[in-house]
């Protein structure tokens, strides 16, 4: 079940149930009026009976709810459309029981397999036709048993009979329930004018239409013979149907030469034995087009799974070149930083010696402090890139807010962003290399600050908000908020995928190497939109071993 999600279940308001029930009852009455022709009496078996199809796809859809409407539906057809063949209390009876029945498969069908709007998933096709199958046979087992036991028929008559009845049912049923599975959802879109086919496909489908429309002339024209040999022809614009459009073609393209086989038997007369016979060919036919158009769907659906395996690996493998860039760059900075700090060393040794400006002392030494912190940003890059290791130590997240404020306080300053810290009190340690973590840190506090700065928004209110709490158990969550524009939707749709960036200088890897450090902590890296405006990303962290109870004691 890799390549696509369970069925899902529709939920129901009771205006909406009250609604499909008064649907349904309407197209049942309407489907049995069309369908009720060469019936055999007395229990009026027809060669398709299309509302069986509808009951399941109802209760498929709607559940047990659905099933007081599909016997009041059975009854009235009796009613109005079939002249009460038998006694009301018999009538009410068999009904009773063919709800009960092919209610039973569906909600087995639902419940049991999954199956549900879209016939989405292997399988999905063959189980239905098979549960199919034996429902029908029950139904076909109960209701004219029923009769031969009232004594309303002769028993020698029940072998053809239930043959009969069980073709009449199953190829209504798969005819009418993968169609409306597969098309209740799709029938919307193109009514709202969205997905229209293009020219290419709409000529297609005309030719398979006219297609279809010839193997019937073939087989029922002026041309054919009276022994209508040419049948199997019809397999030809079917099977193509399906090769080419999967199950939604097969489905459509099986009802529409169903419906065209019922008007050309009409037309040329055929009796009603020859009807059954048809039928029976109608059945097999059907059964080989869905199944055929299952395949060729679960291809398609197999296709596009491999092909976003094969996107997100193309992302994977750019993430490990940055990666190689990553640590190649660091080697190269190696050496000037080196020699930078070197050289700052001396300096501030030649000012001590020459007793030169206590100012300039100073200056020098925070130069040192800088040029280390980055020689050491940059080795810790380079290990946790190149083997994902990291060295972690308990640490308290109120000093790595705070050291990654003051890092950040720079780039604050320089886009006049006002911050702001709420640290929960008491909270337990974190096991965390601290360089990667005030590097998320800062990454976070960077680009909030870029936010807020595209913005112009000033008040007194800070624009940005380091908070920190204690999040599920065992966590600590840090989180960044800023007052910005928000995440816009494409970036947001690709968050944390490398070189996503909205910025002329952006390198669009901040947000990836974060999420990488996070879950190499063992944490999450989320980031949400705000109700008021502006964006919250937050991170989890691991509680140190040994720190959990710390809240406690404090
Ligand atoms: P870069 O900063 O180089 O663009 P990042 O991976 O850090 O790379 O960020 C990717 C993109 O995510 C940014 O270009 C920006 O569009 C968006 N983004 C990140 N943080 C924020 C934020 N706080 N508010 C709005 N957009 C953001």
């Amino acid at each position: 079940m890799i390549f696509a999600a369970p069925a899902p279940r529709i939920p129901l308001s009771p205006a909406r149930l009250t609604l499909l029930s008064a649907a349904y009852l309407v197209a049942h009455l309407f489907l049995d009026w069309v369908s009720f022709f060469h019936e055999v009496p007395p229990l009026n078996i027809t060669p398709w009976n299309p509302p069986s199809g509808l009951i399941l796809t109802v209760v498929l859809i709607g559940g047990a709810r659905l099933l007081p409407a599909v016997w009041l539906a059975l009854t009235l057809a009796d009613a109005l459309v079939r002249g009460m063949p038998v006694g009301l209390g018999t009538v009410l009876l068999s009904n009773a029981g063919i709800t009960l029945i092919y209610g039973g498969a569906a909600l087995f069908l639902r419940d049991r397999f999954r199956i549900g709007p879209g016939l989405g998933r292997r399988g999905d096709v063959a189980r239905l036709l098979g549960v199919t199958a034996v429902a029908a046979a029950v139904v076909g087992a109960v209701y004219i048993g029923l009769f031969v036991a009232l004594g309303l028929f002769p028993l020698h008559q029940l072998p053809v009979m239930l043959l009969r009845h069980w073709t009449g049912e199953v190829i209504g049923i798969a005819v009418v329930t993968p169609f409306l599975l597969v098309w209740g959802g799709r029938i919307m879109p193109l009514l709202r004018g969205r997905r229209l086919p293009p020219l290419r496909r709409a000529i297609e489908v005309g030719l398979q239409s006219a297609a279809v429309a010839l193997a019937l002339w073939a087989d029922f024209g002026p041309l054919a013979s009276d022994q209508y040999e040419y049948f199997y022809i019809l397999f030809l614009p079917l099977v193509w149907i399906a090769s080419r459009h999967g199950l939604p073609g097969a489905t459509l393209g099986a009802l529409a030469t169903q419906i065209g086989l019922i008007i050309a038997m009409q037309e040329v007369g055929v009796d009603a034995d020859r009807m059954m016979h048809f039928q029976m060919l109608m059945l097999a036919l059907t059964v080989t087009a869905l199944l055929l158009g299952a395949v060729v769907s679960d291809r398609w659906r197999s296709e596009a799974w491999v092909q976003a395996r094969q996107t997100e690996f193309a992302h994977a493998s750019r993430l490990t070149e940055a990666g190689e860039m990553t640590a190649a760059l660091a080697h190269e900075l190696n050496q000037p930083l080196t020699a930078t700090m070197s050289y700052t060393r001396a300096a501030r040794k030649i000012a001590q010696r020459d007793g030169v400006s206590a100012q300039l002392a100073e200056t020098l030494d925070k130069a040192v402090a800088q040029a280390e912190r980055a020689d050491r940003v940059m080795r810790s890059l380079r290990d946790f890139v190149r083997k994902g290791e990291s060295s972690r130590q308990p640490l308290a997240v109120a000093g790595l807010i705070a050291d990654s404020l003051d890092l950040a306080g720079p780039v604050l300053r320089q886009k006049d962003v006002t911050a702001a810290t709420e640290v929960a009190v008491g909270l337990p340690a974190v096991s965390a290399d601290a360089i990667q973590v005030q590097q998320v840190l800062l990454n976070l506090l960077r680009n909030a600050a870029e936010a807020v700065s595209t913005t112009g928004a000033t008040g007194k209110e800070p624009q940005v908000v380091v908070s920190a709490v204690v999040a599920e158990p065992g966590f600590v969550a840090v989180t960044v908020r800023d007052r910005g524009p928000g995440l816009s939707e494409i970036v947001e749709r690709h968050l944390f995928s490398p070189f996503i960036t909205t910025k002329d200088t952006g390198m669009g890897l901040g947000l990836s190497i974060a999420r990488s450090i996070i879950d190499a902590h063992g944490g999450t890296l989320t980031a949400h939109r705000l109700p008021e405006g502006g964006t919250a990303f937050r991170f989890t962290l691991p509680v140190a071993v040994g720190a959990e109870d710390q809240e406690e004691k404090e």
